[in-house]
């Protein structure tokens, strides 16, 4: 079953044409078409290579001997949802980190301490389960070959309302335009990349549809009908201010497509 999606409405950061997508129900061997989530991590080029998206039947969640196992098309709200139901906690942040689950873990998304491998237990890819030590990943990043079908995590009681209340505090300085989350990762022992990128003079900074956020700088944000080669350009831009300034090569959070 193939689908047509128009990017600029699926993303967030609202950039993108209308392109026909692999729905798929199965496990089986997609590796022609690059996988999407829920679209709150790209940046959809002009000319993407194939496209797919999970369809209902990755969209469940089971508990099972003191395991949670989650589709991987499940989308944070929906697990978040099912996690105050259920008194389960670990999970509260997801309020604040929207996506899908099989998105979350690709990329393993989090808030500074907090990412979504502390509690994982292992994912289903078209090769088997395979359990978290035998996956690489580190700060926003993960090796994980094909598709992530689905999720087990491990289960603790207690779900905590002030823990969401401190996460929802640490959101506050994020701009409210569309974005694509954050711009670029944040370098291991040096300044973040939102404040080197406003020390580069690029706080606020805009080409045609597209700026760097005034509230924050590491946002790349559509105020209306911004392109993806305008993203692109002020992109380059940054790398390049701050490679003069800095001396260090920022590196992309977003993921181009
Ligand atoms: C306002 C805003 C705030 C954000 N704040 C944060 C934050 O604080 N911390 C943070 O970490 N992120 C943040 N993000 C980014 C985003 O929430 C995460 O990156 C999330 O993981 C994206 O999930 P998605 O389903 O939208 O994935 P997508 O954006 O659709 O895809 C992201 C990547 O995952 C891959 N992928 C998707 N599904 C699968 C699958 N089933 N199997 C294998 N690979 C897959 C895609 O190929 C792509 O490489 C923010 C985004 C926005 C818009």
């Amino acid at each position: 079953m193939t689908k047509v999606i128009d990017f600029k409405k699926y993303t967030s950061i609202h950039i993108g044409g209308k392109h026909s997508v692999k729905v798929i129900n199965e496990i089986g061997d997609f590796k022609k078409y690059t996988i999407l989530g829920r679209g709150n991590n790209l940046l959809i080029s002009n000319n993407p290579k194939p496209l797919a998206i999970l369809g209902e039947e990755f969209d469940y969640i089971l508990q099972k001997n003191r395991k949670l196992i989650v589709g991987a098309a499940v989308s944070s709200g929906k697990l978040l949802t099912y996690c105050k139901k259920n008194n389960i906690a670990n999970f509260e942040l997801l309020a604040k980190l929207p996506g899908n689950m099989g998105g979350l873990v690709k990329m393993n998304a989090g808030l500074k301490q907090w990412e979504i491998f502390n509690h994982l237990h292992s994912i289903k890819t078209q090769n088997g389960d395979i359990l978290k030590e035998n996956i690489p990943h580190t700060y926003r990043h993960t090796q994980i070959d094909g598709i992530i079908y689905e999720i087990t995590f491990d289960i603790e009681s207690g779900y905590c309302k002030d823990q969401q209340k401190t996460f929802n505090t640490m959101r506050d300085n994020q701009p409210s335009l569309p974005s694509a989350g954050s711009c670029f990762k944040n370098p291991k022992d040096t300044h973040s990349a939102g404040y080197m990128i406003e020390k580069a003079g690029l706080k606020g900074y805009t080409i045609g549809g597209m700026a760097f956020s005034s509230e924050h700088a590491n946002f790349l944000v559509n105020m209306g009908d911004g392109t993806y080669d305008e993203a692109i350009k002020l992109i380059k831009l940054a790398k390049q201010k701050v490679l003069e300034q800095f001396n260090i090569n920022l590196e992309l959070e977003i993921i181009i497509i």
